[in-house]
């Protein structure tokens, strides 16, 4: 009785996660998880309402076609029900529909193997030989209606040569260079980037403005006819249609056996790639119209047809690493970085390992050739290794016991498979000291904004900050809102950034309780970092604006091993460290400067500048040792403590007159 409880709690889990991404993926055009996971689930429900027929419910999905339609447009109530097809994921599962066939038909039959096109659905209605509607397939009994856009696509004809009632069935798709030149596009504008051509022509067609269609180079071939001609086989549906003007696609094959079939289905399985649109399988339908209608059809599907699913495209490939990425929740995933290699529409050059388990389960190690796949199109990921070809030298991975980006403790949490790093704020913490590195007073780096800054640290793609000098195009490019044009220009932006004066350096580093002024202050006192690195405890007293708790920070933080690599790794990167402008005069000679409160003229960056270059010293804080305190608007404590101390106070008017 308890199993029952829990299938039928099973069921309604299922049902709702599949109705949940129905909407996504028909109503929104933005799948979040990939068709192969989808089916997955899909198949387990027909399994479990297979077992148990008393579970099934009319609005599961096993039970209605695509999803409730969006309402943005006018609905077209069709003809007929517009049905989905069965799927078949192997050879074996083709055979099992040839049987069920025979049990109603018996009789001969052909088949005609057409390809399935990975696009979107559309019914064409034709009065009198002209096109009045185009509507999506929707939920089977009605749909959308997006004339105004499938009135754009080229091959579709608005008159046909002949003035007969036609309704015409086929599928509108997007070639595959035009899709991913459309989703650079995307990204460049930060508009929508859809997940496989299939999602980007139902966002096509399901545009308000005809014009963004008419600009997407949207193609048909069309497959199915019924009205005033009635052809007698599919064969002559095709061909009827190509008479008509359509587009009919021309890799379609009669076959006399299931044999003949299974060639066409394996030929088609190592070839598709060579297409210029997307395919995911094979549509074997029977030939003859009298034989379908013996046949019929479930609520769902016509029993005369069925659609091989291809398995998801792979590839073989090396790898180079194993790295590990530290997620927002401190989990840390092992990440293989591969040589790159094209699957499935893009490069991919790294694939997920999930976590320990799975590394030691397929027996993943650094150097193994893999086989890769893009699990549903989406995140690729490692499916084995193979065996025969690992090398010698091919090194086992173990997950780090300190976390690779706070050093703190990782614990593999107890009954889970994943391993965390307890420090909780660890992800933010090297977020901010990434954000920081490149912030205005450090390293200025134009077009590094936060959301790129975490999606790079999110990729693994930058660790420390040395690593954004180490960054390529071709790295950048797949991140979101990224494109060709775009990620060469951060490129370009972080070359230009690596010479940096001593002061920015030093602030860049995040060093606590060095704020941009007391990294001046450093700076000009020390003037190399070499020095700055060398300092004694005694030497920061002597300096004006830093304490004995700033120097302390400093001295600490240049013991520290991990800091000294840091660093080592930032020069060895190509960052250049400028020398101190030499003072152009020593008219402000041995004279140190303050300035508090705003200045008309000039910036407090300008005033020091100025400053340094006549043979002064400018400095954050006021003490003894200060000449001078330039007081501008709304001046600070700097003022009061000049006051106290009896420093020398002055205007930026007289500022301006000393230097003259
Ligand atoms: P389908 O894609 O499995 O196949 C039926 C469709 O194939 C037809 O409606 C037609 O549009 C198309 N087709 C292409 N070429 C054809 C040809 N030559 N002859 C006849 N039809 C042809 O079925 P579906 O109902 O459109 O979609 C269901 C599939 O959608 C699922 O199997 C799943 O893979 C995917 N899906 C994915 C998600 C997700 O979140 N990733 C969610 C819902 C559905």
């Amino acid at each position: 009785m308890t199993t029952k409880v829990s299938i039928r709690k099973e069921v309604e889990k299922l049902r709702e996660e599949l109705n949940y991404h129905s909407r996504l993926y028909y109503v929104l055009d933005k799948p979040e998880i990939s068709d192969a996971e989808y089916d997955k689930m899909y198949r387990r429900l027909v399994d479990l309402e297979a077992q148990y027929p008393d579970l099934v419910t009319p609005d599961s999905p096993t039970q209605r076609v695509g999803d409730k339609i969006s309402g943005e447009f006018a609905e077209v109530k069709h003809s007929r029900q517009r049905l989905s097809l069965d799927d078949a994921f192997s050879l074996e599962e083709v055979r099992e529909f040839q049987t069920r066939a025979k049990r109603i038909l018996d009789e001969h039959f052909d088949y005609v193997c057409e390809l399935k096109i990975d696009g979107l659905q559309m019914v064409l209605t034709y009065k009198k030989g002209l096109l009045v509607t185009a509507a999506t397939r929707g939920d089977g009994r009605a749909g959308e209606d997006v004339t105004h856009t499938v009135r754009t696509v080229r091959d579709i004809p608005l008159k046909l040569s002949k003035p007969i009632d036609i309704v015409v069935s086929g599928e509108i798709y997007i070639g595959k260079k035009d899709f991913d030149k459309i989703n650079d596009q995307q990204k460049k504008s930060g508009g929508q980037v859809y997940a496989n051509p299939r999602n980007l022509a139902a966002g096509t067609v399901r545009q308000l403005d005809p014009k963004v269609a008419s600009g997407r180079k949207l193609h048909s071939f069309v497959y199915d006819i019924e009205g005033d001609l009635e052809p007698k086989t599919q064969v002559e549906v095709l061909g009827v249609l190509e008479e008509l003007g359509f587009s009919v696609n021309q890799e379609h094959k009669l076959a006399h056996s299931m044999d003949e079939v299974g060639e066409f289905i394996q030929g088609w399985t190592s070839k598709r790639d060579s297409l210029p649109y997307e395919v995911d399988g094979i549509v074997v339908k029977i030939n003859e119209i009298r034989q379908r209608l013996v046949l019929g059809t479930t609520a769902k599907s016509p029993r005369w047809a069925i659609a091989y699913k291809f398995p998801a495209e792979q590839k073989q490939t090396k790898i180079l690493d194993i790295i590990v990425q530290v997620g927002r929740q401190g989990t840390l995933t092992p990440v293989a970085v591969l040589e790159p290699v094209r699957i499935a529409g893009s490069t991919v050059s790294r694939a997920t390992l999930h976590n320990e388990d799975e590394i030691v389960r397929k027996d993943v190690r650094v150097g193994d050739m893999v086989v890769v796949q893009k699990a549903g199109d989406v995140i690729p990921e490692v499916v084995e290794v193979i065996k025969g070809k690992r090398s010698k030298s091919a090194k086992v991975f173990k997950m780090p016991d300190k976390c690779p980006i706070c050093g703190g403790k990782v614990v593999r949490v107890e009954g889970e498979a994943a391993h965390k790093c307890v420090n909780k704020n660890c992800f933010l913490v090297q977020l901010r000291k990434l954000q920081h590195f490149v912030s205005r007073d450090a390293f200025d780096i134009e077009g590094l904004g936060e959301k790129i800054i975490e999606q790079l640290f999110k990729e693994g793609l930058v660790r420390d900050p040395a690593d954004f000098f180490t960054l390529k195009e071709g790295d950048i490019e797949p991140l979101e809102r990224f494109a060709e044009k775009s990620a060469k220009n951060l490129v370009k932006a972080i070359d230009e950034a690596k010479e940096i004066s001593l002061d920015r350096f030093i602030y860049a580093l995040g060093i606590l309780h060095v704020g941009a002024q007391t990294a001046r202050d450093v700076a000009n006192a020390f003037n190399t970092l070499e020095a700055v690195k060398h300092a004694w405890r005694e030497d920061w007293i002597e300096i004006d604006g830093v304490g004995p708790k700033v120097g302390e920070s400093i001295l600490n933080f240049f013991q520290d091993e991990h800091n000294l690599e840091l660093v080592d790794k930032l020069l060895k990167v190509g960052v250049k460290i400028q020398l101190p402008e030499k003072p152009k005069s020593n008219k402000l000679g041995g004279k140190t400067f303050v300035v508090t409160g705003t200045l008309s003229s000039m910036s407090r960056e300008e005033v020091e500048a100025k400053v340094r270059e006549m043979g002064g010293k400018a400095s954050g804080s006021v003490s003894v040792k200060t000449d001078f305190v330039i007081v501008g608007a709304n001046p600070g404590s700097k003022y009061n403590t000049a006051k106290k101390l009896g420093v020398k106070i002055i205007s930026e008017e007289e500022f301006l007159k000393l230097v003259k």
